[in-house]
Parts: structure tokens; C-alpha cells; sequence
């Protein structure tokens, strides 16, 4: 039996992870759900999992949390600092971490420190602090399991090759909503557009990186740390069926890569359940569905935001966590139709340009530098 945290589980990650878990009762024991303002979705999924502790984010829907669970046998707290104690709990085994954007940084860090499994999804908390949070993770014995379908394919193609160095990894992108597009097409095109992806459902704020591809500049940084290779071993490669979730090269030229259906439930069970595969009812890759795989480059121009995250990831320091702040923060607006699809490279350029900080070593220091990089962007919009 696991004793699992679910950091972020009324998410799109937290509800599929918890239908992972309802497929195998005698396997995982729910102790920690945790969620930020959807407080009628926590109460639900605290009656049907009964776990020890539950966590609402915003300290206002305390009481309705507390008085909704008053006759089960479920502790209720509330506000972020909660969030990070749940995290350390003994009765924890894994964490598995489905919050969204730089919040995730300090209950991960929390889970690291303690030595636990951390099943990650909340990549941003490594394309901000990785170095602090890979040394973290070795010096405690706490391990991180990639839950991003990319690095869980990627992780699934190392097995059996962990003495074998990797020549290259190839990371997948859909392409998004906007594959194909010239720059003057996306000049005016409205959040209602960018968030219809072509093949995964996702919580907005990803399905945003996705069309802008800040997603997989992301996850280039991510899969930097995770595998511990350099960004120039890292190359990306538009494949539209989101069949291929990436692929790693090896010395001799063999390339191992994992192929399923576009369903993020395969690699949360991966993570909760590695080393085994055990059998379930999610759906499965039928080859004849997809009689064409295809593979392109991206469209650099058109789509600026994935230079920036390598540009980021190679100057190091503070700038990958100013890059994610300006990008949360444009998102944002983007989503409150404030700003334009181009405005998010924009911001994010500009920030990046303009911050001198010398680098961060502590989680509060990067959580300095988040706010004060938001703060700025929003304000500015605010006058
Ligand atoms: P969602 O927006 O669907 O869910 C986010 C979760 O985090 C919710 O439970 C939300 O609570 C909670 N949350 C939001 N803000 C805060 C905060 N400030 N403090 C604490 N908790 C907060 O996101 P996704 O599930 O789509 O994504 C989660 C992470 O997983 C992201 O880092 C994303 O990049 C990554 N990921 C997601 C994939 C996907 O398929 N969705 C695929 C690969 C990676 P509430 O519901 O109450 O707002
Ligand atoms: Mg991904």
C-alpha cells in the first residue's frame, strides 16, 4: 500500500490521477488532497476518499470545507503555508505534485527535503529552481518521477539503458491550435481559439503554453534536469498525432521511444506504480487510428516563446525563473483578455532583458524574484 499526496487534485492531473487510484483500491491509500478555491470538488473528493487531510488554498472557503467534512474523519486546513506541511507528513510515501505554476515550488521543495517519492507534473517548479531541486532531491534520497507524458516517455525508453549515456533526446510537440499558422494569422486570434487543442484536454493555463509552444520550451528545461543532459542534446520536433511521445537516441544510433493513445492517465500510473505495469481500462493505441505519423520541424518565427526558453535555460541564473514568472503573468492576462497572443513573447522578452538579479539559492529567493517580476507585469497593465 502507498500513502499518496495529491498536491493540486481537483486539476486536470489531480481528477485523472484519482481516477488512477480508483483502479487499484488495494494499492494506494489517498492521505493529502489538496486544492486551491474548488472547494465543492475537494469536499466531493474528500467524502468519496476519505483521506486524513485536506488543503483549501484560499483561506475564505475554510469554514464552508470545514462545516461540508464535519462529520468525517478528515483534518481541514487552509492557505499556502498548510500546503507545504502536508507535504513533509510521515504518513506520506509520494507526492505527487499537479499544482499549476510556480506555487508548486515550495511544497515540492518540502517533499524533497523529507526524502519522498515525488510523482511531478508541476514542471514549472523545475524550470525555476532545477538545480536547487535535483541537488535536493540527491543529497535527501528523494526521487522524482516524470508524470509529463514527454519525460515519461522518455523515462520509459531509459529502462534497461540507465549505464548507457543518452546521444540525444527527441521531445514530441502537438503543434497546438495554431500548427501551421503564419505570424499575421495569430495577430488577433482570441483566448477562446488558443484553447481549443487539437488533441489533449488540458487546465488552461497549459493549453495556453501549448499553443504559444512556451509548453515545450518547458519541458526542454525540464527534461534538462530530470535526465541530466545539456540543452543541445535536447531537440524538438512537431509531431501532430501526439502518438510518439518522444524518443531517445542512444550512442550506437538505436532510438527507443513509447507510443500510446493522448491520455495523461498511462503516465500518472507510471509514475505511481514504476517499476511495474499493471494492467487497466484506459484506452488503448489501435495503429490502424493512425495511419500516418508525421514529424516536422517548428516554426521558430512564428512561434518565438520556445528560443526564449532555450535562450533562458542557457544564460542560467535567475533568468529561467524570470522567464516562467513573465510567462504565468502574460498567460494570465492573455486569459482575461487584456493582452494579445503576441504579447505574451513580448513581456516575456522584455523581462528577461531588463532583470538583473544574481541567482537565486533559496526557494524564497526564486519566490522573490516570481512576485516581483508578476508585480511588475500586472501593474503595469493596472495604471
Ligand atoms: P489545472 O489548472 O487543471 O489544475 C491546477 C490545480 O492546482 C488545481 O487543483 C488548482 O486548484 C490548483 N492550484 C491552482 N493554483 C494554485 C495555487 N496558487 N496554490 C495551490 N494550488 C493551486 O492544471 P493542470 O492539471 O492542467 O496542470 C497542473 C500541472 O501539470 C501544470 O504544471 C502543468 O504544466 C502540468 N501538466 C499538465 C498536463 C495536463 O494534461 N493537464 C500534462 C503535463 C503536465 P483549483 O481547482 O481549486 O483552482
Ligand atoms: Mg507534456
Amino acid at each position: 500500500m502507498k500513502n499518496i499526496a495529491i498536491l493540486g487534485s481537483t486539476g486536470s492531473i489531480g481528477t485523472q490521477a484519482l481516477e488512477v487510484v480508483r483502479q487499484f483500491p488495494d494499492l494506494f491509500q489517498v492521505e493529502v488532497l489538496t486544492a486551491h478555491s474548488n472547494a465543492d470538488l475537494l469536499i466531493r473528493q474528500a467524502k468519496e476518499f476519505q483521506p486524513n487531510v485536506v488543503v483549501i488554498g484560499k483561506e475564505s472557503e475554510y469554514e464552508y470545507v470545514k462545516s461540508a467534512l464535519w462529520d468525517d474523519d478528515v483534518k481541514v486546513y487552509a492557505g499556502a503555508d498548510a500546503l507545504n506541511d502536508v507535504a513533509r507528513m510521515d504518513c506520506v510515501d509520494v507526492v505527487l505534485s499537479a499544482i499549476v505554476g510556480v506555487a508548486g515550488l515550495a511544497p515540492v521543495y518540502r517533499a524533497i527535503e523529507m526524502g519522498k517519492q515525488i510523482a511531478l507534473a508541476n514542471k514549472e517548479t523545475l524550470v525555476v529552481a532545477g538545480e536547487l531541486m535535483t541537488k535536493a532531491a540527491a543529497a535527501n534520497g528523494a526521487i522524482l518521477y516524470p508524470v509529463d507524458s514527454e519525460h515519461s516517455a522518455i523515462f520509459q525508453s531509459m529502462v534497461g539503458e540507465f549505464q548507457n549515456p543518452i546521444h540525444k533526446i527527441i521531445i514530441t510537440a502537438s503543434g497546438g491550435p495554431f500548427r501551421g499558422k503564419k505570424r499575421s494569422e495569430l495577430q488577433n486570434v482570441t483566448k477562446e481559439q488558443a484553447l481549443k487543442h487539437p488533441n489533449w484536454t488540458m487546465g488552461s493555463k497549459i493549453t495556453i503554453d501549448s499553443a504559444t509552444l512556451m509548453n515545450k520550451g518547458l519541458e526542454v528545461i525540464e527534461a534538462k534536469w530530470l535526465f541530466n543532459v545539456s540543452l543541445d542534446k535536447i531537440q524538438v520536433l512537431v509531431h501532430p498525432q501526439s502518438v510518439v511521445h518522444s524518443m531517445v537516441e542512444y550512442a550506437d544510433g538505436a532510438v527507443k521511444a513509447q507510443l500510446g493513445v493522448p491520455d495523461m492517465k498511462l503516465p500518472i500510473q507510471y509514475a505511481l506504480t514504476y517499476p511495474d505495469r499493471l494492467p487497466n481500462n484506459f484506452p488503448r493505441l489501435n495503429f490502424a487510428d493512425y495511419p500516418n505519423l508525421t514529424f516536422e520541424e517548428p516554426d521558430r518565427e512564428v512561434f518565438p516563446c520556445l528560443d526564449l526558453a532555450f535562450a533562458a535555460s542557457n544564460e542560467g541564473g535567475c533568468k529561467p525563473c524570470v522567464m516562467n514568472a513573465a510567462n504565468e503573468a502574460a498567460v494570465s492576462l492573455f486569459l482575461h483578455d487584456r493582452i494579445g497572443f503576441y504579447d505574451i513573447p513580448r513581456l516575456i522578452e522584455q523581462s528577461m532583458a531588463r532583470a538583473n538579479y544574481s541567482a537565486p539559492t533559496s526557494v524564497e529567493e526564486y519566490l522573490y524574484i516570481d512576485n516581483e517580476i508578476k508585480t511588475s507585469i500586472l501593474q503595469s497593465f493596472n495604471k
